[in-house]
Formats: C-alpha cells, sequence, structure tokens
C-alpha cells in the first residue's frame, strides 16, 4: 500500500482540481487520481457567474480566466411565437461585486488551467489513468483501492474527497442513495463554429424560448466556438439525435450558411442529491453530490461553490482551527443550498424554457418585461438567483 499525506481527491473534473488548488494553496498535500487517460473535453458547462469570478479571484487564477474568457453581461430571453425578446443586464449588479458579468469558456478549460497551477504548488500530485473501484477507512485514514495500467494498488490518505461526477464510485462505495427525478426529455450540447449568428440578432447568451423546441445559444470561446443546447425526444437514440441536428439548427437559423458542427452529446438529465456528503473522512462534492439540468448554469456554479465552502472547513480541520463538527456543517449547509436554491433556480429555468400553457407563457412574458425596464428588481434577481455560496463555514 502507498501512503500519501493529506487529501485523495477522486476526480480531476473542474471541481476535483479546484477543491485540490484550494487545499494546495492552503499548504495540505493533495493527490488527485482520474479514471480517464486526460481531463474530459466534451461540450459541458461554460458560464462562470460572478460568485464564481470572485472565488477564481480568490484562488489566483482570475487573470487567466479572464485571458481565456469571453466577458458577457446579457440574457437575451427571445420568444420567436409571440415575435418578443428581453435582455436582462449583468450591469445591475456593478455596486455589489468587481465581478458584474459572466465569463464564458468550457469547463475542460477551467480544469486544464487548475491543473498546471496545481503542479506548480509542492506536495501535489496527478495520476491519470486511474480508477477508484472501493473504499476502506477507519479512524486514522482512508484506503482506496484504484486499478492503473500497472495493475490493481492501494492508497491510503488521512481525508478522501469524492469529485467523481453524476456516476459517483465514492458514492457508490458509500452505499448513499441519490434521490430525485429524472427529465422525461433528453438535452442535447452541441458546439458549432460558425461567425454568421450575428445576423440572427443574437446576443452572446439566448436563451429561445418554446413549448416544444427549447434552446439555449451561448458563445464559448475568443475564437467563435459556440455552444446550442436544446431538448430532443425521451426516447430518441444518440444516433437519431446526431442525425437530427442539421434539422434542429435550420429550424432556429432559417438559411444558415455554413459552419463546422464540431461536437454533439445527447445525454440524460437528472435532478439528484446524495443522501449524505460526509461519511467520516470521507466528503462528496460537485455533481458527485447533487447533479440538476443544465439550464441555468446552476450544476458547476454550486459544485464549485461546495469547493469553496470544503476548502475552507477540510482546511481548517487539517490545520487543527476547527474540529470535526464543521464538516457535517459542510454536509448540511450544501445539501440545503441545493434543495433550496440549485435545483429550484435551474427547475424554473427550465420550466420557463418550455413552458407549454398559453397563459403562462404570457405571464412570463409580462414578467420579463417589467423585470427588463425596472433595474431593481433585476439587481436583486441576479443577485438571489446566482448565490450558491450558502452560509460562511467558520
Ligand atoms: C454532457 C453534459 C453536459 C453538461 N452541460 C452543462 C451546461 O451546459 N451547463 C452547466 O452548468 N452544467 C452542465 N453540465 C453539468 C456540469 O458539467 C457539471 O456540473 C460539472 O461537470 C461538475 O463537475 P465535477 O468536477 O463535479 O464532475 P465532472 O466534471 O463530471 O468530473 C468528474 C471526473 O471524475 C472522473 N471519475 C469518474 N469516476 C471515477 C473513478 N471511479 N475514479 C477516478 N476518476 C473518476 C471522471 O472521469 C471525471 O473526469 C453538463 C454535464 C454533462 C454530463
Amino acid at each position: 500500500m502507498e501512503k500519501r499525506d493529506g487529501v485523495l481527491i477522486v476526480g480531476a473534473g473542474p471541481v476535483g482540481f479546484i477543491t485540490a488548488l484550494g487545499l494546495a494553496r492552503a499548504g495540505i498535500p493533495v493527490t488527485v487520481i482520474e479514471a480517464g487517460a486526460k481531463i474530459i473535453d466534451a461540450p459541458r458547462a461554460a458560464v462562470y457567474f460572478p460568485v464564481t469570478l470572485e472565488f477564481l479571484e480568490q484562488l489566483g487564477i482570475i487573470e487567466a480566466a479572464h485571458a481565456i474568457g469571453v466577458r458577457n453581461e446579457e440574457l437575451q430571453i427571445r420568444y420567436r411565437d409571440a415575435g418578443e425578446s428581453y435582455v436582462l443586464t449583468t450591469t445591475t449588479i456593478r455596486g455589489d461585486t468587481r465581478y458584474p458579468y459572466q465569463l464564458h469558456f468550457g469547463q475542460n478549460e477551467l480544469a486544464g488551467l487548475v491543473h498546471t497551477r496545481l503542479l506548480e504548488l509542492p506536495r501535489t500530485d496527478v495520476r491519470f489513468n486511474t480508477r477508484l473501484t472501493g473504499i476502506v477507512q477507519d479512524s486514522s485514514g482512508v484506503t482506496a483501492m484504484v486499478q492503473t495500467p500497472e495493475g490493481d494498488a492501494e492508497l491510503r490518505a488521512d481525508w478522501l474527497v469524492g469529485c467523481d461526477g453524476g456516476r459517483s464510485g465514492v458514492r457508490k462505495a458509500l452505499k448513499l442513495s441519490f434521490a430525485g427525478h429524472t427529465w422525461p426529455e433528453r438535452f442535447v450540447a452541441t458546439n458549432v463554429r460558425y461567425d454568421g449568428f450575428a445576423r440572427y440578432g443574437l446576443g452572446l447568451a439566448n436563451f429561445y424560448s418554446h413549448p416544444e423546441r427549447w434552446t439555449v445559444v451561448a458563445v464559448i470561446s475568443k475564437d467563435g466556438l459556440w455552444r446550442v443546447t436544446y431538448n430532443e425526444d425521451g426516447d430518441c437514440s444518440d444516433a437519431e439525435a446526431i442525425r437530427r441536428v442539421p434539422g434542429r439548427y435550420q429550424d432556429l437559423f432559417p438559411d444558415m450558411g455554413p459552419h463546422e458542427l464540431v461536437a454533439v452529446s445527447p445525454y440524460r438529465v437528472h435532478e439528484r442529491i446524495s443522501e449524505k456528503l460526509r461519511v467520516g473522512r470521507v466528503l462528496l462534492a460537485g455533481d458527485a453530490a447533487h447533479v440538476c439540468n443544465p439550464c441555468g448554469g446552476m450544476g458547476l456554479t454550486t459544485g464549485l461553490m461546495d469547493a469553496r465552502a470544503l476548502i475552507e472547513a477540510l482546511g481548517a480541520v487539517i490545520h487543527g482551527t476547527a474540529d470535526e463538527s464543521v464538516l457535517d456543517f459542510y454536509a448540511g449547509e450544501r445539501r440545503r443550498v441545493f434543495l433550496e436554491i440549485t435545483t429550484p433556480s435551474a427547475t424554473e429555468y427550465r420550466r420557463l424554457l418550455g413552458e407549454k400553457d398559453p397563459e403562462r407563457r404570457r405571464q412570463d412574458r409580462d414578467n420579463l418585461r417589467h423585470v427588463a425596464s425596472h433595474p431593481e428588481i433585476m439587481r436583486r434577481n441576479f443577485l438571489s438567483l446566482f448565490d450558491t455560496r450558502g452560509r460562511p463555514m467558520l
């Protein structure tokens, strides 16, 4: 068995890497293990809200994020059936934050830049092709069973954090339930390179509300890559979803010119939370702890706020400035934030996008018109919607 000092983090996604960076900056040794051969680069989250940007500043990586991200201050909400659109702008929160905007870039780029920063710090180690298969813990540490190309092995550390995504092997090893529901429709995330979106009047982030065919369109790179995400029938196969992409593009962007379809990911979406986020010396964060639909960008935001809280709580326990009860507080508070803020907000975004009832759609438009013309209401909405920080840990 190989003994590692400090914290073993399972999963080299954005939450795992950010947790590792925060702990390493606090002088704590970290080892990150990742089942894959490299960082996942399929289309996933790509929008970072003001609370996340403040956290990236705290971690010393805000300049690097600005260097790769597209800065955006607007969300356009479009009702093609009514010929109306509304613009909500984050400039209304100028007096509340140093970052009254959002940055757009792929989460794989965030993981990549944090990976580099992490390895510049002492006592850090990142191992790809290392899959966790089981956990045993006692009062002094945790032993992780792993599969590597060289064969099975055991790694022991003082603490283990499961950041291994929605299908978390850590959560399963702890035999924790993952209660909630699965959305009946499929979601299809596409990345496309196209320089003609301006002719459709698009902003940098756009919601197309539609009773059958809703869509979210946002720029995700400085060199003109866009994310187009939309719903598909629940029984649509992966192959059929990929075949239907041109039809969906054509419906939304008639006479679309030559473009490059870079990636397509059809997937199933859930609203679920683990029954516990702490069992002894093992903690969960990010999608391993909870998952939600991507419509409002709440999933990664909440996961990164888990990381922020865990760095503070676990760091204090390891340094001996707080007792272990703060880890129970972490577990309870992050569950509360998900249940009271994240999943209701994500569900409301999804409802707004695909509302079927004509009367409710009319009310939504009245509401949006009112909000769009009242900066103070817009400000309060933005401040409450994106704030998944929860109560301070200490
Ligand atoms: C297809 C897709 C599209 C999405 N689109 C959006 C979006 O548009 N907007 C949005 O806000 N959110 C979106 N999400 C959600 C968002 O991507 C997640 O909230 C975010 O990835 C969570 O980060 P994470 O680090 O917790 O988990 P992940 O990014 O899933 O990372 C987990 C890592 O753990 C590794 N791993 C898994 N099992 C093991 C194991 N046994 N041993 C070692 N390593 C392991 C995985 O390989 C992976 O690298 C999407 C999710 C998916 C799946």
